[in-house]
């Protein structure tokens, strides 16, 4: 299959998001070099329009754009935001070898110290181990290596194209024995033939056994091309497949697949590998980077309210009830005084807070009492270890 890369000059390279992702990957910013992946995995979200544009699905992985300018751009534009968790780099071969983009991305992100997050599964990521620890003194770095599930049979099925199953663990390991923070993301946990416990459980027992600290796992959606394409790997699998999934999924009103399985399904992937990370002594969200300073308080504090989401999502409780939480912390997260001085001052303030219910605001004064002794052994446990918010070693954030 014949490779092109085509070089041009973004106009904008930082995806600025509204909210943070919580209670997922935490990251405000977005940048990437490529547009387009060699590797082709037929589950892969970014085929779809957001991420191509008006560029023909087809050519996803036969054609590389290269924004050549990414790292000027990058820096111009790092320095007119506040400093804040930046979702970069794309270590997919050959185009990284060729370009080496992501690797200068990170040297910006630590000449700006700016915290770096990274998803990936290449295992050239390894060549940058030394930049990724560097950040991680300076401010603050982890890495996600991303596996559906580890069955050779599957991944020859789904993303035959994708680097080798074995090399990403021992990459995970590499970072892990560097001292940066790194887990495993299994995504997409794919129905009926990657969603038993025996697949689950190895992925994470082999991510506690490679030095993960966290495992992350979710359903597969499907949308345009990436459904064709792994409707049509599914049925090379196992013939019986699409129909099970056609089951699953449910139809839209004009009768294609809906794009998402059922909430009940998601609940259930959550709590299954929530229970199994228990088992083998993991965690199954990432923490969130709380940078030291008076606004670290709320950072925390919308953390908490994010993870209640979570648990409230795994618990099927009601989308209203999830969605007062999700507000609350979009709420939290953007107030420019401390929601502890706001408290302080009146317990009254929470309930004025806009989208602040009684409720929310009940548990909101219950984390803030647990503040100063979590902030206290946060601070004193930096690292992996930690687990939990982690702080800068100065207050340099502005
Ligand atoms: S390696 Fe990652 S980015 Fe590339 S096609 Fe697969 S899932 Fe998509």
């Amino acid at each position: 299959m014949k490779l092109t890369f085509e070089e041009y000059q973004a106009r904008q390279i930082v995806r600025v998001h509204r909210h943070v992702d919580g209670p997922w990957f935490w990251t405000r910013y977005s940048a990437h070099p490529y547009v387009g992946c060699r590797s082709g995995c037929s589950f892969c979200y970014l085929r779809s329009a957001d991420y191509l544009g008006k560029r023909n699905p087809d050519t996803f992985d036969t054609l590389i754009q290269v924004k050549t300018n990414v790292v000027e751009q990058l820096h111009a534009e790092l320095s007119r935001l506040p400093r804040d968790v930046l979702a970069c780099g794309d270590w997919q071969q050959p185009a990284e070898t060729r370009y080496r983009l992501s690797r200068r991305m990170l040297e910006v992100a630590l000449e700006l110290a700016f915290p770096v997050f990274v998803v990936e599964r290449s295992p050239l990521l390894e060549r940058d181990l030394d930049l990724l620890a560097a950040i991680g003194r300076r401010t603050w770095a982890c890495v996600v290596i991303s596996f559906s599930n580890l069955s050779p049979q599957l991944k020859d099925a789904f993303e035959p194209r994708s680097p080798g199953l074995r090399r990403r663990l021992r990459c995970m390991e590499r970072l892990a024995s560097a001292g940066i923070l790194v887990g495993a993301s299994l995504m997409p946990i794919i129905p009926f033939v990657g969603d038993d416990e025996a697949h689950l459980d190895e992925a994470i027992r082999m991510t506690a056994a490679h030095g993960g600290s966290f495992v992350l796992g979710a359903g597969m959606s499907m949308s345009g091309a990436q459904a064709t394409l792994t409707w049509e790997a599914a049925a090379r699998l196992d013939p019986r497949l699409p129909e099970r999934w056609r089951t699953l999924y449910g139809e839209e009103p004009d009768g294609t697949p809906r794009s998402s399985a059922p909430r009940e399904h998601q609940a259930r992937l959550g709590r299954q590998v929530r229970d199994l990370c228990e088992r083998h002594g993991l965690h199954s969200r990432m923490p969130r980077y709380v940078p030291a300073g008076p606004l670290a308080v709320n950072r925390w504090i919308a953390e908490q309210l994010f993870l209640k989401c979570w648990e409230l999502d795994l618990e099927l409780a009601s989308p209203s009830r999830v969605w007062a939480y999700r507000k609350a912390a979009w709420t939290v997260d953007a107030l420019p005084h401390s929601v502890a001085d706001i408290h302080r001052r009146t317990r009254a303030g929470l309930q004025q807070l806009p989208d602040v219910d009684d409720a929310v605001a009940r548990d909101i004064e219950h984390w803030l009492a647990e503040w100063p002794a979590q902030s206290r052994q946060r601070v004193r446990a930096v690292g992996p270890a930690a687990f939990g918010p982690l702080f800068e070693s100065s207050t340099e954030n502005p």
